[in-house]
């Protein structure tokens, strides 16, 4: 297949291209940087560069400005908004216009979908939630879908909290514990729903590939975690002193409107549709992969 790769530079898609080369497809990256090309890999700045009688099979859509460590001004909410609905919309414009639109689009989502649900279990046919990532997942969703009036199939990987010891959301939540005192955020019974990276990197080569599945799929592991169980589970890999509990309104001062939403909101969200079709995870339970994330191995 060559599969088109938007946001393929970052977080996920660094992980995710390699294992693309490897299954052998060849994989264009839509990036605003300048990039020498690679063993089966291109670059693109625009997707203005792409000639519409170019043979795509498949589009994985992940760019977007990061929702993590900056505070959520008016104007970074505008550009994590912008960046997500122009690129999106920009790849429905490809798929329309080229001669043989690509057979799938799995455009990247968030469990930000379903807002602040305490523990309620949430799967693929709950509604949504409220909230800006909420609203914002909606309308990024929204746009995707509309690649479907092009006859592409259209997945929506609605990721939990991307887990990998290389960067992303573990590195900053394990730091204290690796300095050897932490604890929970607000509560500590809001769930955080977690992925490790290497299955979410399985679970778009699924998704490519599997021309029965389409619609939205949560990315999550099967066995979402309260905050005060991932501390515990932490402790059990790592020594730490007992820290105090850092309390909502902490958080909220220091960080603002991303404390409530990324922080100390709840999601309890299962990989239904994932399960149903046989997806295996490698990572099923926050203990193994804590082996992997804070133990020598690097594997995934
Ligand atoms: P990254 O933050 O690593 O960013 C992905 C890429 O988006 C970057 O490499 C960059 O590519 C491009 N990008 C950044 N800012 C902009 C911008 N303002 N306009 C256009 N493109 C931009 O994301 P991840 O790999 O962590 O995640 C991929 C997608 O999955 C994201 O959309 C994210 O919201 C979503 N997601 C991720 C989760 C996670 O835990 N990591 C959880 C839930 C959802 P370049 O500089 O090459 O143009």
């Amino acid at each position: 297949m060559h599969v088109l790769v938007t946001g393929g530079t970052g977080f996920i898609g660094s992980a995710l291209v390699p294992r693309l080369c490897e299954d052998g497809h060849a994989v264009t990256i839509v990036s605003r940087g300048k990039h020498a090309a690679g063993a089966g890999v291109r670059y693109v700045q625009s997707l203005d560069e792409i000639a519409d009688d170019t043979a795509i099979d498949g589009i994985i859509n992940l760019a977007g400005a990061s929702l993590n460590g900056k505070r959520w001004t008016d104007a970074y909410k505008q550009e994590m908004v912008s960046s997500r609905l122009e690129t999106t919309a920009a790849v429905v414009a490809l798929c329309r216009r080229l001669a043989q639109p690509p057979s799938v689009l799995v455009s990247a989502s968030a469990i930000g979908y379903y807002g602040d649900r305490g523990s309620e279990p949430l799967d693929e046919d709950s509604g949504p939630g409220e909230g800006f990532s909420a609203a914002l997942c909606r309308d990024w969703e929204a746009e995707a879908l509309k690649a479907g009036e092009a006859g592409v199939r259209v997945c929506l990987a609605r990721l939990g909290v991307v887990f990998d010891r290389e960067g992303g959301a573990f590195v900053e939540l394990s730091r204290p514990f690796r300095l050897g005192i932490a604890n929970w955020v607000g509560s500590g019974h809001q769930y955080l729903s977690w992925v490790h990276r290497g299955d979410v990197v399985a679970a778009f080569a699924f998704l490519l590939e599997r021309e029965d599945i389409s619609g939205p799929i949560n990315v999550t592991a099967p066995t979402p975690v309260t905050h005060r169980e991932l501390c515990a589970a932490i402790r059990r890999k790592l020594t730490t002193l007992p820290g105090m509990p850092v309390p909502g309104v902490v958080m909220r001062v220091l960080l603002g409107e991303v404390a409530d939403e990324l922080l100390l909101a709840g999601q309890k969200v299962l990989p239904k549709r994932l399960g149903d079709a046989g997806f295996t995870f490698h990572y099923p339970e926050i203990d193994s992969a804590l082996g992997q994330l804070l133990g020598r191995t690097r594997e995934q």
